[in-house]
């Protein structure tokens, strides 16, 4: 999403259409994904939130198509991933960087090197590398730890790290699945500051499964998923006004969400989107 002056372009740079997936496992099947249409935009936040097995990572590993959908079609900037070559695949799933729960650094190696690893292996020259490496470092605030090893960083600091690697590759989108889930409250925000900064800066999309709905609130849109399907999307606002819904899946609200309700139960005036 770009703000062009008055208006606002919006460009889709993910389409999924119909998307299912079912895993057969022995003589049951699995529908983790059912039919599932959805528009992800250029340089949006887009927060997916359901309970564990809903099938939020599913969804991730089918847009970058390391699960071959059942049935349906996942278009990346206007190509059908489904009529790609493999070796396509790789090239356009380079694009798409992705940070998981646990901090995929190599303990062996300081800072800097981490964060020159994936730019090594794409034969990016190494003055070059370091060079970026550096600039985006100061990005997430960790210039003066490009000596360090993991050991010695905090769990935030790691996955900095491990954001500022994926970043020097330049992708269009980011898909962080859990990040923040081994993370205290501090290194969590620390994330959270993070991913805010390099969308805004570097106008990238970011698709963010967390379970931490103070998290989800941050997002500029967010889908709720329940057993496969698409339950709730909308902004923040919008789905966390759907107290009721949201519990019945089973899921927590924002906390001023949860005091606006109670408050609105017990007879005060306050909006359904407060
Ligand atoms: P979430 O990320 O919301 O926790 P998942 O996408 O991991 O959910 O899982 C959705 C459903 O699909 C779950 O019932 C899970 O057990 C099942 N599932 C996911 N991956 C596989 C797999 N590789 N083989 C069999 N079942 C799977």
């Amino acid at each position: 999403m770009k703000n062009s002056g008055d208006y606002i372009i919006v460009e889709t740079i993910i389409k999924i259409e119909g998307l299912s997936k079912s895993f057969v496992n022995k003589n049951t099947t699995v529908h983790a994904l059912d039919n599932i249409d959805l528009d992800i935009y250029k340089g949006e936040i887009f927060g997916i939130i359901g309970l564990s097995g809903a099938g939020k990572s599913t969804l991730v590993r089918c847009i970058n198509y390391l699960e071959i959908p059942t049935s349906g079609s996942v278009i990346y900037m206007g190509s059908n991933l489904s009529g790609m070559s493999v070796d396509k695949i790789r090239k356009t799933r380079q694009s798409m960087g992705m940070i998981f729960q646990q901090f995929n650094l190599l303990a062996q190696r300081n800072v800097l090197d981490n964060v020159c690893f994936p730019m090594e292996i794409a034969g990016v020259p190494k003055k070059n590398a370091e060079k970026r490496a550096i600039e985006l470092l100061k990005l997430v605030g960790l210039e003066d730890r490009i000596k360090a090893y993991p050991a010695q960083l905090s769990g935030g600091q790691k996955q900095k790290v491990a954001i500022a690697g994926i970043i020097a590759m330049r992708p269009e989108c980011i898909i962080f699945d859990e990040a923040t889930a081994m993370l205290d409250p501090s290194g969590r925000q620390e994330v959270m500051n993070t991913i805010k900064r390099l969308n805004k800066e570097y106008n990238i999309t970011v698709l963010h499964i967390t379970h931490f709905m103070e998290e989800a609130v941050e997002a500029d849109r967010v889908i709720v998923m329940e057993k496969g399907k698409l339950a709730l999307e909308g902004s923040p606002r919008e789905v966390f006004s759907n107290v009721a819904r949201l519990k019945e899946i089973g899921l927590d609200v924002p906390y001023m969400t949860e005091l606006a309700h109670l408050l609105k139960e017990d007879g005060l005036d306050i909006r359904d989107n407060i």
